[in-house]
């Protein structure tokens, strides 16, 4: 007897019935008003050596041209890998169906979009790492559902010195892009490790990151992207309507009036391609002053690259403070006038000594953003 349910933090799948021996069907749901679906996740219950197929439906609002998606599958949630059978069908580029075909390893399997990492996976790691001295954890704000938005400040002693270098940096605007949650996780375990550049970093910058912004997209499933009534990372206005955006903006302009605020990332990943890329300024479009910014903004590249094993070519886009409004890059910089990045981390990007991403590259890329922000300081004026 087998059994298919996604009844659990994060789950998301729907619609599930059984369609041949040992082969089920189901359907992403759409858990907000949102037009495009992208996570799912789901549990298998089963016997070790049951060969099972489970067909994940689409329906017409897959993210355009995401058909290179590869899900991955675990037996404990800890230990994750890429489902090698995974095939795409369905003619019509608005009926996608990618099909796993499972060996089951032991009675119980995860299978996901990518690597879940859920609101109380974030609270485990928060408690592991809340004694460290140069850590404070503080609650921002409560979400709509009354879940903790954590902001996690990182630096030496926690004495937030002002003449010390600001960087605020935030993920999980978009709820199922769980890679930032991961490469926030590499940032401050690089950050408090014994790494000496780590000290030199702790002693010189303050990090302010909240590691999930969508707290309660997050918990339900969601994939979160151009959701109705706002977009999280488009809400960015001088007032916004999202509660946990009002209130992340509040802090950050508080802040700011009491602190030398120079640096502000926030963590995406693509819709519909399979690079990393960060959006940039670009360079024909823009005013003098902002050609000034974009010249930093390749020098950061070049050093991501440098210093991210992870983080293989990184492709600047089109971005520019006229394109596009509520951005949260586009209002720091307009409002702080610092410098800004949006970085988009692929789900899936082939690595270059062979297979795809994994969670411990992502890692090695937020520890390759603490370094590069280091050299940046040292390379050009912040
Ligand atoms: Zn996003």
């Amino acid at each position: 007897m087998i059994t298919i349910d996604a009844n659990f933090e994060g789950g998301n799948f729907e619609d599930i019935h059984q369609i041949g021996t040992n082969h089920f069907c189901g359907k992403v749901a759409a858990k907000l008003k949102e037009p495009h679906l992208k996570w799912f996740c789901f549990r298998i219950k089963g016997n070790k050596g049951d060969k099972v197929i489970v067909d994940v439906h689409y329906g017409k609002n897959i993210f355009p041209l995401s058909t290179n998606v590869k899900p991955v599958i675990s037996y404990n949630r800890k230990e994750w890998e890429r489902i090698k059978s995974t095939q795409w069908s369905g003619s019509d580029p608005n009926r996608q169906i990618v099909s796993v075909t499972i060996k089951m390893q032991k009675n119980i399997a995860w299978v996901a979009f990518c690597f879940p990492y859920v609101y109380s996976d974030l609270k485990s790691y928060l408690q592991k790492i809340e004694k460290d001295s140069n850590i404070k954890i503080e609650t921002l704000c409560l979400s709509p559902q009354k879940r903790a938005v954590y902001l996690v400040t990182l630096t030496e002693l926690c004495k937030e010195d002002n003449n010390k270098i600001g960087v605020w940096i935030i993920a999980r605007e978009h709820a199922g892009e769980v890679c930032g949650s991961f490469v926030c996780e590499g940032l401050i375990n690089f950050l408090l490790s014994k790494n000496k550049l780590a000290k030199k970093l702790l002693n010189k910058f303050i990090f302010k990151i909240v590691p999930m912004v969508d707290v309660d997209g997050v918990a339900i499933g969601a994939h979160g992207k151009d959701q109705w009534p706002m977009d999280f990372g488009r809400d960015w206005t001088e007032n916004p309507t999202i509660s946990i955006v009002k209130s992340i903006k509040t802090v950050i302009d508080k802040w700011a009036k009491t602190h030398q605020y120079k640096l502000f990332f926030t963590i995406h990943s693509p819709g519909s391609w399979d690079t990393n890329s960060i959006y940039t300024f670009s360079k024909g479009t823009c005013s003098a002053s902002l050609k000034y910014y974009y010249e930093k903004q390749h020098k950061f590249m070049e050093l991501m690259e440098k210093y991210s094993p992870s983080s293989n070519k990184i492709y600047a886009s089109r971005y520019c403070e006229e394109t596009i409004p509520g951005m949260s890059t586009q209002l720091q910089y307009i409002k702080h006038n610092v410098l800004v990045f949006c970085l988009e981390v692929s789900y899936q990007r082939a690595l270059p000594n062979g297979g795809n991403i994994t969670i411990q590259s992502l890692r090695e890329y937020g520890a390759g953003l603490a370094k590069a922000i280091y050299y940046l300081n040292s390379e050009v004026t912040l």
